[in-house]
């Protein structure tokens, strides 16, 4: 996934943080990807910019692509994160500078770190399936980690939780007792959970974690919030429990985490500390550096980078703050 987002949000700087419960509903953003794909991007909103170390969130279809191109996702850089690509109905090849090639499945997570650097594409391929459905997140490295060498993992058989009413699948992380095995470097949680219709389910959460929901398929009450598709619920920090209802079925992506207290600066694809960090970056991929081993050939299509914005990026902290 690229972030072509030609306007992204901005934040403000300001006073103190919530630290506690709050139910804040977010309505997703819809974005281009590419020229093929529309994406609703829930993470970073205006205002919530991250959820413990999950700093991007973009839910695609349920979408008719069997006239279409689907994915078209040439190859493009990254640094500073991994990716977590879940898909829900479809197909994706995914091939990295590390001479990955997978495809992207139902039921299989496949999760990249970027770390010091590398170069990926996704994409449809001619014989693909006629649905594209999922969800990409991404998640912000810590400071110490943040320049490690990079890794491609693929899981084909996660964790599963089951409740009266409820299924899951831990993706990352930990939730409900269950322990994903995909390597993560904060602690965090992420889940795809699925209600029955006429489900009410309550789910023990780690206080420490702050946690959002985010609404795939049907609609929901999160604790006392109804949830639509293409909704984050934002829960904030300090719960024990959440309840989950709903009257007519419903899946939801579930993230948590600690708070991400380092100030970081995302742009396009990029994830580093200051604006000389990235305009770094940038150049490097415009040179082709060797920090990022090209996917097949230095030949490929690949995207190249906008041009910085004229306005120096400042680090930013992981909500907006009040005026
Ligand atoms: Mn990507």
């Amino acid at each position: 996934m690229s972030d072509l987002d030609t306007r992204p949000p901005e934040y403000a700087v300001g006073s103190v943080d919530a630290q506690g419960p709050e139910e804040l509903l977010i309505t997703a953003r819809k974005v281009w990807l590419g020229k093929t794909t529309e994406v609703a991007r829930a993470l970073p909103d205006r205002e919530i910019r991250m959820i413990g170390a999950w700093c991007f969130l973009d839910h695609y279809g349920n979408e008719d692509i069997a006239h279409l191109p689907g994915m078209q996702v040439w190859a493009h850089p990254h640094t500073g994160l991994q990716t977590v690509s879940w898909l829900l109905a479809g197909e994706v090849e995914h091939r990295d500078g590390l001479g990955s090639q997978v495809l992207v499945r139902p039921g299989e997570l496949n999760i990249m770190t970027a770390g010091h650097g590398i170069v990926h594409s996704e994409m449809s391929r001619p014989d693909k399936p006629p649905t594209l459905h999922g969800v990409q997140l991404w998640v912000a490295l810590p400071g110490a980690d943040r320049d490690i060498a990079p890794r491609f993992e693929n899981y084909p058989d996660l964790p599963t939780l089951h409740r009266p009413g409820l299924s899951g699948i831990v993706l990352v992380g930990e939730f409900e007792g269950v322990r994903s095995p995909a390597r993560s470097h904060t602690p965090l949680a992420g889940a795809d959970l699925t209600l029955e219709p006429g489900a009410s389910v309550g789910l023990a959460l780690e206080p420490a974690f702050e946690y959002g929901v985010l609404m795939v398929s049907g609609e929901a009450t999160v604790a006392t919030t109804e949830v639509a598709v293409d909704q984050l619920l934002y829960l904030g920090l300090g719960r024990d429990s959440v309840q989950l209802t709903s009257s007519g079925g419903a899946r939801m992506i579930l993230v948590g985490g600690v708070p991400f207290e380092e100030e970081i600066v995302m742009w396009w694809n990029f994830i580093g500390r200051s604006h000389a960090e990235l305009v770094g970056y940038r150049a490097a991929w415009e040179r082709r550096d060797d920090r990022f081993a090209p996917v097949v050939s230095r030949d490929e299509k690949v995207m190249e980078a906008p041009p910085m914005p004229t306005v120096p990026l400042k680090p930013r902290p992981r909500r907006k703050l009040q005026a």
